[in-house]
């Protein structure tokens, strides 16, 4: 039997082999090889793809209260759905990794400096990771806080876009939190993105170049997931739902960051992308609505 290659084959077709090539997929293919995972990432089991049922990080809740009311928050539906979690410790004993928190603003808690102690004492060989709107954060605060990552959400590139995303005039205070965290070396400072096409596409390489310029070690690019209860708001805001659940489109945007600052995107889902060939990274479409976030692991009283 005769063997072909398949660009011989493809020519027998009728077809010339470099329509069936995609210089692009190619391109993409190589960017997700060199990506490297998120260091809030780090330990999760998300990034174990023969775990089917992953959890997040254990995490710290103080408050489910937010001074802002971002139009994509699950934290929001939560609360208006009754299912956020009351203050405490998510997790198990001799965890790897806490976040605080998951839901809420954590620096609107008078408790944050307290539970940031207790977190320290109680897990000492814990990485202990802030996540926070930035928008609270001042000098003499961060003095007193203790933490290995700090996660600081932005969206914008405007005080306008900010504005209209998050519905509150802080632009410059989280502009501000990023330049306190970006220029204290002891903490690994992430600026958290999520990517919304049609609302924020030309606002991310703005945001990277802004967050590298003020020091911020690295950009953490998320996918949007859409909650039903936030359809509405996202749909008046601009967003292009089709190219929104596209992978391409994040990778893309994330190539556009990648020219000023080290970006990573969700390890979870890195972790599926990294074992995909370049024409399936290229047309692969993840689903990105949920209807209600829920917390998986127990409560846990803390002594
Ligand atoms: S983005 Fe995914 S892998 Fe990273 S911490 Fe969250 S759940 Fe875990």
């Amino acid at each position: 039997m005769m063997r072909y290659s398949w660009e011989e084959f493809a020519r027998m077709m009728g077809v010339e082999p470099q329509v069936l090539e995609n210089k692009e997929a190619r391109l993409l293919k190589k960017f997700v090889d060199d990506l490297t995972y998120p260091s809030h990432c780090k330990f999760c089991q998300g990034l174990d793809l023969s775990n089917l049922n992953p959890v997040h990080h254990p995490s710290y809740e103080l408050t489910p209260a937010c001074n802002h009311d971002c139009i994509f928050c699950y934290s929001n539906v939560a609360v208006k759905l009754g299912n956020a979690p009351r203050p405490g410790y998510y997790g198990w004993d001799n965890p790897k990794a806490i976040t605080v928190s998951q839901y809420g603003e954590p620096l609107l808690s008078p408790r944050i400096v307290e539970v940031n102690k207790l977190l320290r004492e109680r897990f000492p060989d814990a990485r202990l990771d802030l996540q926070t709107n930035g928008s609270l954060l001042t000098e003499k605060l961060w003095r007193k806080l203790d933490f290995d990552i700090v996660m600081i959400s932005l969206d914008a590139a405007s005080r306008e876009k900010h504005l209209a995303i998050t519905r509150a005039d802080t632009f410059d205070r989280v502009v501000n939190a990023l330049k306190i965290v970006g220029s204290d070396k002891s903490v690994r400072s992430v600026v958290r993105t999520i990517f919304m096409p049609g609302i924020n596409d030309e606002d991310i390489p703005k945001i990277a170049e802004l967050a590298a310029s003020l020091g911020v070690d690295e950009m953490m690019l998320q996918p949007l997931t859409i909650h039903e209860l936030n359809v509405e708001r996202l749909r008046k805001a601009g967003l292009d739902f089709d190219r929104a659940e596209s992978i391409k489109e994040l990778l893309k945007a994330a190539m556009e960051a990648k020219k000023y600052i080290d970006v990573r995107i969700s390890g979870c889902l890195l972790a599926q992308l990294k074992r995909m060939d370049a024409l399936t990274l290229f047309g692969v479409r993840r689903v990105a609505r949920e209807v209600a976030p829920l917390v998986k692991r127990e409560r846990m009283e803390l002594k």
